[in-house]
């Protein structure tokens, strides 16, 4: 056997998957590497043999301490000689620890990319001998630039301080610029790049526009993915806690996660997600670097992600163990107006993220296949892909160029100065507080729109934004200025077609019993137990029937006791559990 295959069986795997192999020939004969594949393509695993196979010690610079110390310890028990340099170590392990560098007892060494640029460290490094330089989550030298952590983008110093080694940069899901920014930034001469497919075809995609958010995704959870572990993403800290609480109550338990909650807070919301069956995460996206799990079986979206990238590697989390998994997104023209809003307030001075919000609403906006019109961001071309919303749909489609010229024109009249829910207000002839105040009906187009409803009407904004055919102000005060693309559209030269709106149905709190609750438990368990035998149309009659002994059990199911092994128990237990006693059970 090979050293690399001896080590590659150390680390627990017994092939290479594609694009691995080549990176650590790569790194071993001295050559640079990057790296972009989708989260959960096995990266590390990359910088982990040739770390490995190289005399001397790999050193891996991450963002995420916690995912550093995840990492270290899963080394530790395959008996493979990592550390951790963080500035929790006392003096005492400091000392020991560059004792151990120095006598070749280390083979990787993770840190972050603060200590890394620490002139002291990098000394340091010069005096021992350094086998490669692996930067993970590269894409954020691109991304947080100057701004965020200012050290990743001094990484770059690395190549002109250490010519000699050879660098791997690894990232997730990023286009071409992006590609290219990394290997300025770190100064990657001759360096192979690799690039997997960013498909990940056993997730479905179902994008769709907000009506009741909170009852859509009820009827998501209950008919969809009941039982399930899944994440639900929004954007505010207060929303994932007081969402988490909602579900909790109604019988789906669910954790929540956001950058302000205490670390042991954190850790322990991460501990009951990770180690409970058909748990929900509530979270913002502080939850999710890192996060390798292989049974999150769904991905929600209550509010829209800032790019492309973010949406792929946030959906990303789902179905890593390649069996089939569900994603939906919810927004409407309101999240898409707060998107652009917050990220103008977020990052002032900072624009290059704007141009990337566009790119995703351009990809929510568009006609055809979902994953085509994400994938084709990436500069990948597939076919339709059978597996989301768009696919599964008539495709019906809408000229709206008429539409889309009368609320340009009425944007021309009023200055741009009336936000699209009065513009709207006014195309469909209402009189309210809001119209009556701009004197709307001495203007022309005054009820010139009654041809559509307000939802319709909603749609042509959105497209009109997101391909740019008119240009929202940056200030705080709502402003929206026609631009030389409106002029094309008022012309007639482009014609504006819409896919028609989907909205997600709704499923009202009130029609839960706590049935619900028990069955949510009840295939929570089922997915858990491997190897029972009993249907979904069996589990709905046991729960109908709610049978007290394991002999009306086994009469209802028609399996024998012996059949329904140890289950009967737990089942009757499940059936029969108060709410009070299954919050209890969850700890929460
Ligand atoms: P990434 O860094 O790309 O997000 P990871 O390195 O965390 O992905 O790997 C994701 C999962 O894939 C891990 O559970 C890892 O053990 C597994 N994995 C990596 N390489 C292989 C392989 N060659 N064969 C089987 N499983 C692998």
């Amino acid at each position: 056997m090979t050293l690399k295959k001896q080590v590659l069986s150390q680390l627990g795997h017994s092939d290479y998957r594609p694009l691995q192999e080549e990176a650590v020939d790569a790194l071993c004969s001295g050559r640079n590497v990057l790296l972009a594949a989708p989260t959960g393509g096995g990266k590390s695993l990359v910088y982990q043999v040739a770390g490995l196979v190289l005399e001397g010690v790999a050193v891996v610079v991450s963002p995420l301490l916690s995912l550093m110390s995840q990492q270290v310890e899963k080394l530790h028990e395959k008996g493979i000689r990592a550390r951790f340099l963080n500035s929790t170590l006392n003096p005492g392990e400091q000392d020991d620890l560059v004792w151990a560098l120095r006598h070749n007892h280390i083979d990787l060494l993770y840190l972050s990319p603060e200590k890394l640029v620490q002139p002291s460290v990098i000394g340091f490094l010069h005096s021992i001998n350094v086998s490669l330089f692996a930067i993970d989550e590269a894409h954020c030298i691109a991304q947080w630039g100057n701004s965020f952590r200012p050290e990743y983008s001094q990484l770059g110093q690395l190549k002109a301080s250490f010519p000699k080694v050879p660098i791997v940069a690894l990232t997730g899901t990023v286009d071409k610029k992006t590609i290219s920014d990394i290997q300025h930034s770190l100064n990657l001469q001759n360096c192979l790049v690799l690039q997997s497919s960013f498909d990940r075809s056993n997730i479905e995609l179902k994008i769709a526009q907000k009506r009741k958010a909170k009852q859509q995704i009820l009827y998501f959870l209950h008919h969809e993915v009941a039982g399930r572990s899944g994440i639900i993403y929004c954007r505010s800290r207060k929303k994932t806690e007081e969402i988490a609480h909602w579900l909790t109550e109604l019988g789906m338990p669910s954790s929540s996660y956001h950058a302000a909650m205490q670390e042991k807070d954190k850790q322990e919301s991460h501990r009951i997600f990770s180690t409970q069956s058909g748990m929900i995460m509530v979270a913002t996206t502080a939850y999710g670097m890192g996060i390798d799990l292989p049974n999150i079986h769904f991905v929600i979206h209550l509010d829209l992600p800032s790019s492309p990238e973010s949406y792929f590697q946030e959906v990303g989390r789902a179905g890593r163990n390649g069996q089939p998994a569900k994603t939906l997104l919810l927004y409407g023209l309101q999240d898409m107006l707060q998107a652009k809003q917050f990220l103008a307030l977020e990052q002032k001075g900072v624009q290059h993220e704007l141009p990337r919000l566009h790119d995703f609403f351009r990809i929510l906006e568009a006609r055809g296949c979902r994953r085509q019109n994400l994938l084709a961001h990436f500069d990948e071309k597939t076919t339709e892909c059978q597996n989301c919303d768009r696919c599964a749909s008539t495709k019906s489609e809408q000229n709206m160029t008429i539409a889309s010229q009368k609320m340009l024109s009425l944007i021309y009249h009023t200055k741009g100065l009336q936000p699209f829910s009065v513009l709207i207000q006014v195309l469909l002839g209402r009189k309210n507080k809001a119209t009556t105040a701009m004197s709307a009906s001495s203007l022309a187009l005054f009820g010139k729109g009654k041809e559509l409803g307000e939802s319709q009407w909603k749609s042509v904004v959105r497209h009109l934004i997101a391909y740019e055919y008119v240009t929202l102000g940056h200030s705080e005060a709502f402003t929206v200025h026609l631009n030389e693309k409106s002029r094309d559209v008022l012309q007639g030269k482009v014609q504006i077609i819409l896919p028609a709106d989907v909205y997600y149905p709704i499923l009202h709190e009130d029609e839960l019993t706590l049935d619900t609750a028990h069955w949510h438990a009840i295939l929570s368990w089922k997915n858990e137990t491997a190897g029972i035998d009993l249907s979904e149309t069996q589990l709905r009659l046991v729960c109908l029937h709610k049978p007290k002994t394991i002999a009306s059990l086994s009469r209802l199911t028609g399996l024998s006791q012996d059949q329904l092994h140890g289950a009967a128990e737990t089942l009757l237990k499940l059936i029969h559990q108060t709410r009070s006693e299954k919050e209890a059970a969850h700890c929460l």
